[in-house]
């Protein structure tokens, strides 16, 4: 998503009844990123294009109703990982069942206390962004961090292709995101929404961390290690190095050079 402000995070609202669709709107505007959509079939196709961060649905809905339009969600690669909060008037347990078994992360019956939204809204999207956090380069610990297969696949072949490939200095965008056959903007978004991290802030950070490795063990001097992991620039290399690591390459090298 393209906005001009500093809200962090995107709701996509899919309710069929305008007035309560623009109430959780005027609710939710102030801190969130809003978009609305009456129904699940145009939800989801709003979910596709703009792939936000958390969906609040209606449940009962004409054309797709909003059991569907989680499970039309969860089957689809660009939009798997993306909390569904469910919101209905019935509160049968039954209901409910059903619900997370079409993949809700969470419900919440009407009438209900617009606090209460807010805080699980709030819960949620801080849950993810933990989750984001505890990704590491070195430890390649995504299978931590997802929680559907799509994701899953797309770390492993990712950072299977990141280590076959990190000392090509010319690596770009449009190579990874051909590889691994989807758009730039796709690949862009998510890696985002599962790391936190772009394609190409994942790649430096793997040839820094790669850097570190062979600085410390072996002999080779600092523009040495800067191409062998595929900067052309020795000098920028140094400079990308300790604002990540906060420390001068030649500090660690044997040689100080
Ligand atoms: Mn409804």
């Amino acid at each position: 998503m393209n906005f001009n402000s500093d809200k962090e995070f995107s709701i996509l609202i899919i309710e069929d009844n305008e007035e309560m669709r623009q109430l959780i709107n005027d609710f939710l505007e102030s801190e969130y990123h809003t978009l609305q959509a009456e129904n699940g079939k145009i939800g989801f196709s709003m979910a596709q294009e703009h792939i936000p961060d958390l969906i609040l649905t209606d449940v009962a809905m004409p054309d797709t109703d909003g059991l569907a339009f989680c499970t039309q969600l969860r089957k689809t690669f660009e939009t798997a990982h993306i909390p569904v909060v469910m919101i209905t008037a019935k509160a049968m347990e039954d209901d409910q069942v059903k619900g997370y078994e079409s993949g809700a992360t969470d419900y919440i019956i009407k009438p209900f206390n617009v606090a209460i939204l807010k805080l699980k809204i709030k819960n949620i999207l801080e849950s993810i962004k933990n989750l984001r956090s505890r990704f590491s380069i070195e430890k390649n610990n995504f299978t931590e961090i997802t929680n559907n297969r799509f994701d899953k696949e797309l770390m492993e072949k990712f950072m299977n292709y990141l280590s076959l490939n990190y000392q090509e200095s010319t690596l770009n965008l449009d190579e990874i995101a051909i590889e691994l056959g989807m758009s730039k903007s796709t690949l862009y978004r998510k890696l985002k929404a599962i790391t936190g991290s772009s394609a190409i802030d994942l790649l430096q950070l793997y040839r820094l961390q790669k850097a570190y490795t062979l600085l410390a063990n072996t002999d080779f001097n600092v523009s040495e290690v800067a191409y062998m992991v595929g900067y052309s620039d020795p000098g920028y290399f140094s400079t990308r190095f300790k604002d990540h690591f906060q420390i001068a390459p030649s500090s660690i090298t044997k040689s100080g050079i």
